[in-house]
């Protein structure tokens, strides 16, 4: 089945089961949520499941939504997470409820779309004190025909969804669908939730039964159906290969990149990571420009993930040899032979998108061409000294590597990734000292310019940030300790240099407050704690007493950071391994940022 295909066999589906498809909407926010992108298909229908009635008046829909996801990124590069992906989705809107969902489920997998009945596995909710084990739909799973094995009860942060810190909602347990990748168990207890990556979710039925109250949950008169499943994973799936790469979706830009490059994608594991990360980058990249309320490169809000996306993919045309024109051709591909039909609009706009991508290399290429300049100048200059050299005193060995210090100021000044650094010095037989780019980095005074507002106010990304953003955490942690619950974060600030953090709270802090939490941050790091990363809902999150911000978006799930006892928050950042890593932490300023808000600048230094 060609992906084409499969979305119309979706539709028809549900459409000869008297659903009516109600298309798809902008993959942007709507600005009114403070939701960058749309995440999953039942977004933009969240106030009819809340009640209000569809503007068709019918009770059931259905339609494949495209989503953006950029808590992904970091995924990217598996075979089955991508930063956009459809979604496709059909609603019950206080109509049919578990029995016929479990049925057309079952149906479709199995008789539509061929997936043997024998190797599929749900989850459903195991039960707790506010609400039962599902056992209604463990049931109608078995009856339909998954085998009992296959059906495993899992816990509320697996199987439950409800609206983060509302009453009067409707909420209710979920039925996971998976479908293994490969044949072998990693074990007696393999299942969906071990962890091993065998099996894939490949969907989710939603069901709203219950009203969340103030003490607990009630019945809901009018139960709603939701599902979403991702129809990109799906295809792999029923055209037999488990790679979401190998499918129609992406195949003729594979291949494309493997022409180009002239390397493999099956044979060779780093250009197959940097095919992945280009194909996935650029198809976001060209939704997002040809979205109805397409978006261009910026340094904030949608638009600076839109840079990111380009920039990385940009870096990773490097590391295949290719040149940057080469992702004009992979987004044309996208748009004339991959979604010509179900986009139209980018058919429609196509000249307008590769203009702005190539518009984008273009200026990133600026920034590496004076760069480039000063990478000339200090080969020469190794050179020059060892012909010197040479002369004088025929013994002389000559130098070989470029300094630290001359990859940092690349680094610094115009924005040469270390990586860049190397590949362009190993064209000239050089090496570069990669630990004393580190060094140059921690002895680094001058303030950083990199410019953007990416999340966690990190401006760039790299181990001496990845540290003092996990400072920031322990610093948050001591000060709620010192000060107590009145701190909060406002706002957060790194620098390769030195974090910045502004908290909520009302007066001058004292040197003996300053020294003591100074003191816990140091007893952390002392600690030599590990620094744990688990996705769960928000709600699980809180439950758990994690702090940070809760903006909840539907349907997705968080990283939270936990540093043993020290610190347990909901964060996006990249971290340190370990809080030992972090070095020596000290205060070096406490002033006040605005009314009822103070600031704290501090810096970490590797221990003497
Ligand atoms: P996972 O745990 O695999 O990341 P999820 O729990 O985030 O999935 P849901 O939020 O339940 O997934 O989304 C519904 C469906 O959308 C999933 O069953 C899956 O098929 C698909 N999906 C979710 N995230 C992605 C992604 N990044 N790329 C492709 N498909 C996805
Ligand atoms: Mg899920």
């Amino acid at each position: 089945m060609t992906s084409k295909e499969l979305r119309n066999a979706w539709i028809r589906f549900y459409e000869e089961r008297g659903h009516i498809n109600i298309g798809a909407v902008s993959l942007i926010g709507d600005g009114t949520t403070g939701v960058m992108f749309n995440v999953a298909g039942m977004q933009p229908l969240m106030p009819y499941l809340l009640g209000k009635e569809h503007p068709s008046g019918k009770k059931r829909l259905c339609n494949v939504q495209g989503c953006v996801r950029t808590v992904d990124i970091e995924s990217v590069g598996d075979p089955t997470h991508f930063t956009f992906f459809e979604m496709m989705g059909n609603w019950s809107l206080g109509d049919y409820f578990k029995q016929e969902k479990t049925q057309w489920s079952y149906d479709l997998l199995t008789k539509v779309f061929g997936l043997d009945s024998k190797e599929i596995c749900s989850t459903v909710f195991e039960g707790n004190d506010a609400a039962p084990r599902d056992d209604e739909t463990a049931d109608l799973l078995k009856k339909v025909g998954i085998l009992p094995e296959h059906i495993f009860y899992l816990p509320k942060s697996d199987n439950w969804w409800e609206l983060e810190g509302t009453t009067g909602t409707p909420c209710g347990p979920d039925n996971e669908w998976f479908y293994p990748r490969h044949n072998k168990p990693c074990g007696p207890n393999c299942g969906p939730a071990c962890g091993c990556g065998r099996y894939v979710e490949i969907g989710n039925d939603v069901y709203m039964q219950y009203v969340k109250n103030a003490d607990g949950y009630s019945p809901l008169a009018n139960k709603n159906v939701d599902t979403g499943f991702g129809l990109d994973r799906m295809l792999a799936f029923l055209n037999g290969v488990t790679d979401g790469y190998k499918t129609d979706l992406f195949i003729p830009v594979i291949k494309h990149l493997e022409e180009k490059s002239g390397k493999s994608y099956d044979d060779d594991p780093e250009a197959q990571k940097a095919m992945r990360i280009i194909a996935d980058h650029i198809r976001t990249s060209t939704m997002l420009i040809g979205d109805v309320k397409g978006i261009l490169p910026s340094n904030v809000g949608a638009g600076y993930i839109l840079r990111r996306l380009l920039r990385r993919a940009i870096r990773y045309t490097r590391q295949l040899g290719l040149e940057s024109s080469v992702l004009a051709e992979v987004s044309r591909i996208f748009i004339e032979q991959i979604y010509d039909e179900a986009y139209p609009l980018l058919v429609e706009k196509k000249d307008y998108i590769l203009d702005e991508i190539m518009k984008e290399a273009a200026r990133f290429e600026a920034t590496l061409a004076t760069g480039m300049k000063e990478f000339t100048k200090c080969i020469t200059g190794i050179r020059r000294k060892n012909e010197f050299m040479a002369q004088k005193d025929p013994s002389y060995k000559p130098e070989t590597e470029i300094s630290g210090k001359q990859a940092f100021r690349l680094y610094d000044t115009y924005g040469f990734p270390l990586e860049l650094t190397e590949e362009l010095a190993a064209e000239e037989g050089l090496t570069v000292d990669a630990n004393g780019f580190a060094e140059a980095f921690k002895e680094h005074q001058a303030i950083s310019k990199q410019e953007g507002a990416a999340k966690g106010g990190l401006t760039e990304r790299n181990e001496e940030t990845a540290k003092l953003h996990t400072a920031t955490h322990l610093l948050q942690a001591a000060l709620r300790k010192v000060l107590g619950d009145e701190v909060a974060q406002k706002g957060s600030n790194i620098t390769t240099e030195r974090l910045r953090f502004d908290f909520s709270f009302s007066r001058k802090m004292t040197p003996e407050e300053i020294a003591e939490v100074e003191r816990l941050v140091n007893v952390a790091i002392d600690a030599k704690v590990p620094v744990v990363m688990e996705e769960m809902t928000v709600q699980e999150a809180k439950e758990k007493g994690a702090i940070g911000l809760f903006e909840s978006k539907y349907g997705e799930k968080v990283k939270t950071y936990k540093m043993g006892e020290y610190s347990f928050e909901i964060c996006g950042g990249p971290h340190a391994a370990n809080t030992g890593d972090l070095g020596s932490f000290k205060i070096r300023k406490e002033e006040s940022s605005s009314a009822g808000v103070r600031r704290i600048k501090a810096t970490i230094a590797p221990k003497a």
